[in-house]
Parts: structure tokens; sequence; C-alpha cells
């Protein structure tokens, strides 16, 4: 494996970044926040140069920066904010919560408190990563055929995620309390000041970058009228470049900094935002608002190679999948080949179809339904699953395999769908499940870390902004099953099936990388193609980001990015793997490695306009 290829040292690209495979303990350098600075890195600029601003502009490659801490997010003016926040004394919790409402502002499209996500924490003192799962709920007045129409049939995706019954109770926020009270050293009320700042856009001053321009452009026909308003406010989009004013969304912060977060769950916003599912179909009432809270446990781990991967749980399909994915490929030992190989490519795509099979038969809210998780690891199941792949052809279309036989017990809920071992068979759609949503991280100089995916769904979630407060509303429930009768079928209270997939990677017992994706269902295959990148083939973050990645599920849809080797594609088509004529991109990461000094390695995906904190004045 390629940690034992790392400690040969054959692995000269990762070391000539300061990443070889073997992570010393760090020596973690207490109370020198207070020395650092605020250098950013855009994901255009690459490595940190030691220019004056330490902003640097510019799009499509990965940026990387070396440091004693690191903030890495999807926009320069969020990871400044985190930033500021580790370089005044805050740990990595502060900092994450202060570059979470950062980002409710400057990429208002993507996640923020109307919306719900996962985080993971890993806190240095106890040697223990906790995950905060603050996934939206179905409200009590939910059904589990509540999507479908009057004739029994799936109401169109593309109505029902703008409708108020799509409206998850939002998470994000009281992720934010909890996460603050149990590991934070900060105040809510002096985190959310910066995000006060930029809504006003007072000073820094907001403007629109490319990505939110095309999608305020793709979205504007349905945007309620409060949403309108802030995104075309004289009938015509915003375009990139122009200001980006919010003031409801200041006047929101600034409740939630003076009353708590009371205010949101149970007062007058809790108002607005009841007021407003429920005028657009929807059943949430303040009463669900102030039920709600997060969960807080620790996520799956999956050993592979010389590795523990520690990812999200369910509801979120991302830890069992990741894993799965790289039981089945372990023993292929893919570091044998090129990484833009048809071997490669033809192993993941071969492997992503029977892990994706299982994982629309058998995964749900674990709450409500029990998930065959140790069958699907057991290492019978693993092999027989695998010997399904051969590397001289494709596979046939693939159903779900039994991981209960594997699994010692009765599971405590069977769905129909699992009995059958048909599963859920549902053409994939990327045009609705293609990557919204944010992931963003963040290490102290402590040794904490924070790995965070947030998300609202779709871009600008149901399209609805609550009127008066400035926030956008997700349509997660659009993550149910919209026919009733599986494990992720509708239900009061209950989570619906996400694919967020947080990481925080350990090697030796210490902390090596953190990383995480937007991208719906793709999340899965990019965190997984990034971990096989640095952890097998020994790459640096730069390159496993932007290395070329593919996509694909049950469907026998192949979706791939541009980079692939047109040889590749040929040799794959051949095989029968049918690939879209068109590349398509997938995801967008952020990440943070461990290097041996003890320094973290930042990076942030070109993707989008991420950018990293180099730890300097
Ligand atoms: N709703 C998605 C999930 O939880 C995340 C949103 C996205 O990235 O598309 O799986």
């Amino acid at each position: 494996m390629s940690g034992e290829k790392d400690a040969e040292g054959g692995r000269s690209e990762t070391e000539a970044n300061g990443e070889s495979g073997t992570t010393k303990r760090r020596t973690f350098l207490k109370g020198s926040m207070a020395t650092a600075g605020v250098g950013i890195v855009s994901a255009s600029a690459g490595e940190a140069s030691g220019d004056a601003s330490n902003v640097k502009q510019g799009s499509g490659t990965v940026a990387t920066a070396t440091g004693d801490q690191m903030v890495a997010t999807v926009h320069p003016q969020a990871t400044r904010v985190g930033a500021d926040v580790l370089a005044e004394g805050g740990n990595a919790v502060d900092a994450a919560v202060a570059t979470q409402f950062a980002l409710n502002v400057v990429q208002p499209h993507s996640s923020g408190i109307g919306g719900g996500g996962f985080m993971l924490v890993y806190s240095a003192d106890e040697d223990v990563v906790y995950a905060v799962d603050n996934r939206e709920r179905a409200p009590l007045g939910a059904t589990p055929e509540m999507f479908l129409d009057d004739d029994g049939e799936p109401i169109p995706f593309e109505k029902r995620h703008t409708s108020g019954q799509a409206v998850g109770v939002p998470g994000t926020l009281r992720a934010c309390d909890v996460a603050l009270k149990r590991f934070g050293s900060k105040s809510m009320q002096e985190l959310i000041d910066p995000a006060i700042a930029l809504a006003s856009n007072a000073c820094p001053r907001v403007t629109v970058d490319a990505p939110l321009a095309e999608s305020i452009a793709n979205n504007v026909d349905l945007f309620n009228d409060a949403a309108r308003s802030v995104f075309a406010p004289n009938g015509d989009p915003l375009q990139e470049g122009d200001p980006l004013v919010q003031p409801d969304l200041a006047k929101t912060f600034r409740l939630i900094r003076d009353e708590g977060i009371g205010a949101f769950y149970k007062g007058e916003i809790a108002e607005a935002t009841a007021e407003t599912v429920q005028q657009s179909g929807g059943s949430m009432t303040v009463n669900d608002l102030a039920g709600y809270n997060v969960t807080m446990d620790h996520p799956e781990h999956v050993e592979f190679g010389d590795v523990t991967i520690r990812t999200m749980s369910l509801p979120s399909s991302g830890g069992l999948t990741i894993g799965h994915i790289l039981k089945l490929l372990e023993p292929f030992d893919l570091g044998q080949y090129d990484s833009r190989s048809f071997e490669r490519y033809h192993a993941l795509i071969e492997a992503f179809h029977l892990a994706y099979a299982d994982r629309g038969a058998y995964m749900g809210d674990k709450l409500f339904a029990d998930a065959p998780w140790q069958g699907l690891f057991d290492e019978e199941y693993v092999k027989r699953r695998r010997r399904r792949i051969s590397f001289d052809e494709a596979g046939p279309e693939r159903s779900p395999g039994d991981p209960w036989s594997f699994q010692p017990g009765n599971p405590y809920r069977v769905s129909p769908l699992a009995d059958s071992g048909t599963g859920e068979r549902r053409a994939t759609d990327l045009c609705s499940d293609k990557g919204q949503t944010t992931h963003f991280t963040v290490a102290d100089s402590d040794g904490n870390m924070v790995s965070w995916t947030s998300t609202i769904e779709q871009f600008f979630g149901t399209k609805m902004m609550v009127p008066g407060y400035g926030f956008m509303l997700n349509n997660e429930l659009t993550d149910f099953d919209a026919v009733p009768g599986g494990p992720n079928q509708v239900q009061p209270n209950k989570r619906p099936l996400s694919s967020t997939s947080p990481t925080i990677v350990f090697r030796d017992g210490e902390p090596y990388m953190t990383v995480g994706s937007p991208g719906g269902k793709t999340i899965i295959t990019t965190v997984a193609q990034v971990l096989l990148n640095v952890v097998e083939y020994g790459m640096s973050l730069q390159s496993a980001i932007a290395a070329p990645r593919i996509y694909a599920d049950v469907d026998p849809s192949v979706y791939w990015e541009d980079g692939l080797p047109k040889g590749v594609r040929k040799k794959l088509r051949a095989r029968g793997h049918r690939l879209n004529d068109e590349p398509t991109q997938l995801g967008n990461v952020q990440a943070i490695r461990v290097l041996d000094s003890g320094k973290y390695r930042g990076a942030a995906d070109g993707r989008r306009n991420g950018a990293v904190y180099d730890g300097s004045k």
C-alpha cells in the first residue's frame, strides 16, 4: 500500500510537497495564534507567494497553502473570516462557526441557517472525533405519501423541490450553537459579527462571484418575491461583480446575536419561517422548529490500507458507501496502475455500480431503519460482490446484494424493498443532484480540526427566501424517496438519506487529513477518489483534488471530467461502459493534510473559487 511506498520514498511528488505518508505527532504551537496573520490564497493563485495582500485571484487551479493553522472554503471572504478568528486566538470550532455565517452571506445559494449539514470535529485534547449531525428533519405533519400526486405517482422533482413540503426543519444554526457550547472558546455574538458586516455590505464589500451569478441566472424565474428583491433587485439578475447587499439577512443575524438562537427556533423568525413554508403547501409549524435538535455521536470508521477513515454515519450514506467502495477496491492494489489508466477508472466504475445498488436498497435514517452495516463490511460478503468485477468487460446493471445474510441477528425494521432484494432503482438525474452545498474545513494550532459539509440541498434550496429575514429555505426533504416503502421513505421527524461525507483521516492514530465535497450523490465518489489519490497513489492534496473524477451509480451512465484521457475513454467505451458524450464537473473539494513537520497543508478546489489561509500575516 501507499504508506509503504511513501516510506520508501517512492512518491516524489508527495515528498516535493512535504506530504510524505508518515505523519509524526504534531508539535502543536499553543498560543501561537496571536502572532499568526491572515494570508489567503484563492483557487487561482496556487501556492502562497508572499505577496503583501496574500489574496490572489483567478480560477481553475487548486489553491494550496501551508501554515500552523488553516481554513479552506469555497470563497476568499469566508476563508478570511475564519482566518481572522484563528488569528485572534479562536479555536477551530470558533473559526468554523464564523465561517459558516460568512458563507451564508457570500454564497447564499449553497448553505445557511435555512439548511443543515454534517460537521465532524476532532478534539485534540480528547483525541476523539465527534459528529454533529444537523441534518434537516421532516416536520411532524410530513407523511410517506406527501410527494405523490392524486394518482399515486411521484410529483416530478422540478415541482416538488420548490414546494413547502420540501423544506426540512433547519439544523445549521443549532449546530453552531451546540458546537460552540461544547467545543468553542468564543461567543456566538462575536462570531456572527463579521457576517453582519458582510451582509450589510459595509466593510469589506461583497460582490457577486461567478458561481453565484450563474446560479442566480439559472434560478431567477423560480425565486419568490423576497429572493427576487435581493438577487434581481430591479428585475435583472445580479451579475458577477455586482454588489451583494442583504439588509434583511443582516437584521436576522443581529436578532440572533442579541436574542440568541431562540429568535430563530421559537421567536419571530420561527413564526415567519413556518408561515412561509405553510403558504407554499408545507406543514412546518413553530413547534417543529422549537423541537429541533442536532445529535452528537461518532462517525463511521473504515480501515483502508494504513489509514483509518472517519466519516458520516447514517442518515448520511457517505460513511458506509465510501467504506464499501474502498473495501471492494482494496485488493486490486490500484496503485500498481497509472492514476489515469483504464484499469483504475474501470475498477472505480464497477465498484461504484455495486456499492450504489446496496446504498439504494438498504440505507435510511438509522433511527428509523436498520441498515446491514456489519454485513456490508463482512469480508466474505465484500469478496462475493468483488468477484463480479471483471477487467475484461463492463458488468451488467447491478442489483443489490444480500448483506443481511452476513449480519447476525434480525434487523429491527426491514423495508419491503430491502426484503425483496430489489432495492429502489432510480435513474440518475445529475441535473438535480450535481452539486449544490459547500464543504469547508478548519484546523487550529492546538490540533483541533473541523470538516463540515453544509447545505440547503439545491442551489437556493426551494428558491424561497423568508420575507423580511433574508435567508433561503432548503429543499432537503427531496432527498427522501418520493415513493414510500423503502428505508428512506418520508416519516415525521426523520432525516432524509444524504451522501454528505465530511471526513477526517488518521494514520498511526494521528490526524492525517480532512476532506469533503458538495455534489449530492457524487460526493461519495468524489471523496473516495481523493482518498484513493492520497492514500493509494501518494499524491499531494493539490494533485489529488485536481485529478479528473468520474461518477456512476446504479444507472449505467458514467459521468466524467475533462482531463480523463481520450484513450482511456475509448477503452472504457469499448469494454461496454456507457460514458456520457460530454464531460461534467464533479464536486468541489476543500481539504487539509497534516505534514511531517506538524504544519498543515490546506487545499481549495479550483472548480469554484476556493481559497485557503496560509497562516501568515
Ligand atoms: N442534499 C445533498 C445530500 O445531503 C447535499 C446537497 C448536494 O451537495 O447536492 O446528499
